[in-house]
Formats: C-alpha cells, structure tokens, sequence
C-alpha cells in the first residue's frame, strides 16, 4: 500500500483502476503531504477520538486519520472509489468503517452512538463544494455529538463563516456557524494542491462547537427562520423582508414594535443585526406572529 499525498501515488492509483474523475461530486483530490499533516495537526486527533470524515476520495487523508486517531468512519458516494479504499490504500488499517453512502441521507447521529458511544466526535474533511452548507447545517441542525469540524471549504464560503454584521459576506451561515461554534481560518490552500485543480482558493477552518450556544433564544427554530428571511432580499429593509416572509406570518407593524422595543432604526436591515439582536427579536416576535 502506497503513501498517497503526493502527485506520482496518487496518479499510480488513478492509473491502477482506471478512475475517472466525476465533476458532479466535487472531486479534486489533495495531494500536497504539508497540507495534510497540518490539517490533522489543527484538527487535533489523537488515540482518543472517533472521526468522521466525509468523502475520503482515494484516502488520502483517510490515511493520516488512520494513523491518529482511534476510530474512522469514511462516508463516500462515489461507489467506483470503494474497491480502491478497501483492497488498495486503507486495507492495512483495522480502525477504518467505510460507507458507501449519501452523507446527506445517513442518520449521523446513529453512527455516533454505535461508534463513540454518543460521545461528540470531531469531524475531518476535504469537503465537496457543491454541498459545503448542506453537510455543515445538516451536522449542527440534528444536534450531532460534537467536539470539531476542521474542513477544506471554498475560501470565500470560509470567510462567510467567520464575519460578523456589517460586511458583505455575513449572512445566515455566518450567524449559523457562530451559533453552534467558534470558527478559525487555519490556512488558505492554493488550487495547486489539488488533482484536477479546482477554479477558485481554498481555505481551511476549524469549527470548535460550543458546549452550549453564546445566546439564549425561545425558538431556535424560529429565530433561523428569521434570520433566513432577513437575508433571502437583502436589499430589503428587515420590516419588509419578515413582512414578506411566508412562512413566518409575522405582521409588519408587529415587527416595527418590536424592533422599536430593541431601540433599532424602522429601516435597519438584516445584514446589521448581532446574533445576540436576532435572538432578542426571535423572543419578541414568538408567540405573535398574526
Ligand atoms: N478526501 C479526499 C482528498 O482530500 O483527496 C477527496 C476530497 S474531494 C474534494 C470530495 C469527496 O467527496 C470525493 O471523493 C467525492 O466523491 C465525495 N462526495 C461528494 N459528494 C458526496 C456525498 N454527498 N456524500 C459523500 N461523499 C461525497
């Protein structure tokens, strides 16, 4: 079994069987060994820990979590990349489950419980752009166990997770992402460390997910709800862009009040509000949306 993370093994087992790469999944495979060693390094795995990591592609990475940590879970899609996995670059490894699956259709809170015991595990992964925010919301939304996230994201999706009001990037994934964790760009990773390289920069965070959210909110349903409509029209002030809202059922002039009650302009936008504000208002708002 070769050592992946560099450009010749990587291509030597390409090669090997003959893989195609295929767009639809997001494939561009790492094969910079730098690049690896501090992505586990910032993703601080050690003996203890069960990791999940999603779309190991070749295993490259799959290899280095092997090699650290206690337990790997691997979740890949692509079904033409499993004889690869199992007979070729992690059949030396006994710490490794792989699935052939969806990430989005598998029940990862049940993965934990039969792997980790319920305990929080720590996600590693080289994500695959087209579904970057689904996997994230998915993760943090069924309120999975969980220690980290330390993934490779497009670079801007990376600067979105971590801005606050008042720029131009944040919006509901930043105010998501800040809800359930502290967020840390560790290093952008330049297109020249992949195979294809990919169109745009990279970047890596780490997510550290908070023992309890830094607010306090009614309705956390709600207040996501609130704070997707007040970015769906950004160019709206947020009385209209609630107002509007159609599964809200949320009055204007009830929005108006409220805000007016936050001591907030009537013509603020969405983009101004904290994490904290969007809590406040979620509690004022809850229980009178007619
Ligand atoms: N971890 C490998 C690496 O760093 O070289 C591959 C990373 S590549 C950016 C993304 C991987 O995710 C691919 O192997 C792709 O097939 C897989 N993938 C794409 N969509 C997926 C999905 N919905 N569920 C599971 N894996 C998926």
């Amino acid at each position: 079994m070769a050592t992946l993370g560099n450009p010749t093994n990587t291509i030597a087992v390409l090669q090997r069987y003959n893989f195609n790469f295929q767009k639809k999944y997001g494939q561009n495979f790492l094969i910079d060994s730098n690049i690896l060693e501090k992505i586990i390094a910032a993703a601080g795995i050690d003996k203890d820990d069960c990791v999940l990591e999603i779309g190991p592609g070749i295993g490259t990475m799959t290899q280095y979590l092997c090699e650290n940590a206690r337990e790997v879970v691997a979740v890949e899609i692509d079904k033409k990349l499993i004889p690869i996995l199992e007979q070729d670059t992690l059949s030396s490894y006994d710490n490794i489950t792989i699935l052939n699956e969806d990430i989005l259709k598998v029940d990862i809170n049940a993965v934990v419980r039969e792997r980790n015991g319920g305990r929080p595990i720590k996600v590693v992964a080289n994500l695959p752009y087209y579904i970057t925010t689904p996997i994230i919301m998915g993760l943090f939304e069924s309120h999975v166990p969980l220690d980290s996230i330390t993934i490779m994201v497009q670079k801007e999706v990376a600067e979105r997770m971590q801005v606050g009001p008042g720029t131009k990037d944040y919006g509901a994934l930043s105010l998501a992402v800040q809800y359930y964790a502290k967020p840390e760009v560790v290093m952008t990773v330049p297109a020249g460390c992949f195979m294809p390289r990919p169109n745009v920069d990279s970047a890596v965070i780490r997510l550290t997910c908070h023992d309890k959210p830094p607010v306090t909110v009614s309705d956390e349903k709600m207040m996501f709800d609130v704070i997707r409509a007040s970015f769906n029209q950004r160019r709206k002030t947020l009385v209209n862009g609630l107002g509007n809202a159609a599964g809200l059922n949320l009055k204007k002039e009830r929005v108006l009040s409220a805000l007016e009650e936050m001591g907030l302009p009537p013509a603020i936008r969405g983009e101004a509000l904290t994490l904290r504000e969007f809590a406040a208002l979620t509690d004022l708002l809850a229980g009178e949306r007619l």
